[in-house]
């Protein structure tokens, strides 16, 4: 007879192929039932839009049918999407949202709202609970692309109620403007009122919320970027050059505040005629490198060029839900499931590291205490020596540009900032304060007592 333990060790042996580790130790099996010769799992995935859902599927039911005794097998596949806020804790401006995703460009008309709604309502479509805030304030097109308008309503603690068509919930900044805004919106009081307007929307629990952003890297950008807790951008370019050469911009404002960039989506990449079937490369240049390989990034998706698309953004239909079986509407649907995927390694990687529970200085060490138990000690002069910031490290060649004995002996934090889910940034006594600590960095240079023995034994062992 087949027993529980069996079935646990045949699926330690299927693979999830983007976090590269086996379902079992990744926690994936919640459940296992046997009777009889029936044997039925409950796996639970990270994103209901998992690009490999039935390939997992279809490998958990041959590794367990191939034990002797089975006779049947039932293989149930649900996802949890994990929550991505600051240390495990959610989110202070949005408790309810577990991820954040920033559609963004360089300029204007490349598709960037195009994009957000169909990347929205696609997600929504794997199951997931999805939001979409419209915070393009100098063009708003998110209601006239799903169909929803009206004056919102409010909960009684007068928050805001999202509108809701296709499956998802959706907010637009818009609804602020009105006919004197636009001089509003290009004072200093833009990026408070769009903090202020993310507090104020009712989400309620939500798996994934996309923000639409204004085009270019202005100040409202930055602070959506900044308060909205975001785990990861989608640039949307199109291969002509000159939009390229602007969304580059947007890729350095999200690195400069730290937010991954997942990838880019390139919009009107090519034209099917509908004749003869062909792909053409209508607005790529000839030769030359395309924007993902010359940013180093991955491409996220390839949206062809979809003469249908404008007349049905006029009557409200995304694109996704009216012609599921087109080549548009599939590019969106990888699209979303390239993007979970991503969100969910990254999510993973973070869990793996461990977050700091407590940060406190003490005499010249600081002590982190991660939530895995782990005491953590660092003194203060190694670990600004440590810093990697491009000001303290060769960017090509990779070399220290000061030494230890350069570093203020007396050197101490006098704030340290937590930086999204992966770093610290630590502002030193000496005025540096542009290094970021990953918590992957930190962990490695842990010198408390258990970490010290540890690595004194793997250089006495090299010796
Ligand atoms: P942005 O948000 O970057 O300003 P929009 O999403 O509003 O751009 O798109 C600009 C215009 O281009 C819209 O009229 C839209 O319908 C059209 N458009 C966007 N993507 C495509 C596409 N793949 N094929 C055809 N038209 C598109």
């Amino acid at each position: 007879m087949v027993n529980k333990q069996d079935v646990l060790r045949a699926l330690s042996r299927v693979q999830d192929p983007d976090l590269q580790r086996d379902i079992v130790s990744l926690g994936f099996v919640k459940q296992v039932t046997i009777e009889g010769g029936t044997v039925s799992v409950v796996i639970e995935l990270t994103t209901p839009a998992c690009p490999v859902k039935e390939m997992l599927r279809r490998q958990c039911v041959e590794a367990i049918e191939a034990l002797p005794g089975v006779s049947a097998v039932n293989v149930q596949m649900t996802a949890a999407v994990r929550a991505g806020a600051t240390a495990g804790q959610p989110s202070r401006v949005l408790p309810g949202v577990k991820q954040v995703v920033a559609v963004a460009s360089g300029k204007g008309g490349v598709g960037k709202s195009t994009v957000a709604v169909n990347l929205a309502v696609a997600l929504a479509q794997s199951g997931a609970a999805v939001g979409l805030l419209d915070a393009d304030i100098y063009g708003p097109s998110v209601a006239r692309l799903l169909g929803g308008s009206g004056e919102p309503r409010t909960t009684p603690d007068r928050r805001l109620l999202p509108f809701e068509a296709h499956g998802l919930k959706f907010v637009s900044m818009g609804m602020l403007v009105t006919k004197d805004a636009p001089v509003i919106w290009r004072g200093p009081m833009a990026s408070s009122l769009v903090a202020q307007f993310l507090t104020q929307v009712a989400w309620g629990e939500l798996d994934y919320l996309v923000i639409d952003l204004p085009p270019g890297t202005g100040d409202v950008q930055l602070t959506l970027t900044q308060t909205a807790n975001i785990s990861g951008a989608v640039i949307v370019t199109t291969p002509q050059e000159i939009a390229a050469e602007v969304s580059r911009k947007g890729l350095r404002m999200f690195g400069e505040v730290h937010v991954p960039v997942l990838g880019v989506v390139e919009n009107m990449a090519y034209f099917t005629c509908g004749k003869c079937g062909e792909k053409h490369d209508v607005f790529r240049p000839a030769g030359g490198r395309r924007p993902h390989q010359e940013w180093d990034v991955p491409l996220l998706g390839e949206i062809p060029l979809e003469p249908e698309l404008s007349a049905l953004c006029d009557q409200g239909t995304p694109l996704v839900t009216s012609r599921n079986d087109g080549a548009s509407a599939r590019a969106f649907a990888a699209l979303a499931e390239r993007v979970a995927a991503a969100l969910s390694i990254l999510e993973h990687e973070a869990a793996r590291t461990g977050f700091p529970a407590a940060i406190e200085a003490a005499g010249e060490q600081l002590l982190i205490t991660w939530d895995d138990g782990h005491q953590g000690a660092h003194d203060f002069r190694r670990l600004r020596y440590h810093c990697s910031c491009a000001g303290c490290v060769d960017e090509h060649t990779g070399e220290r540009k000061l030494t230890l004995e350069e570093v203020d002996s007396a050197v101490r934090p006098t704030a340290i900032e937590q930086v999204g889910r992966y770093a610290l940034q630590i502002h030193w006594s000496d005025g540096h304060s542009t290094g970021i600590y990953t918590f992957a960095l930190l962990r490695r240079l842990c010198e408390c007592a258990d970490c010290a023995r540890r690595a004194a034994s793997a250089a006495h062992s090299r010796a």
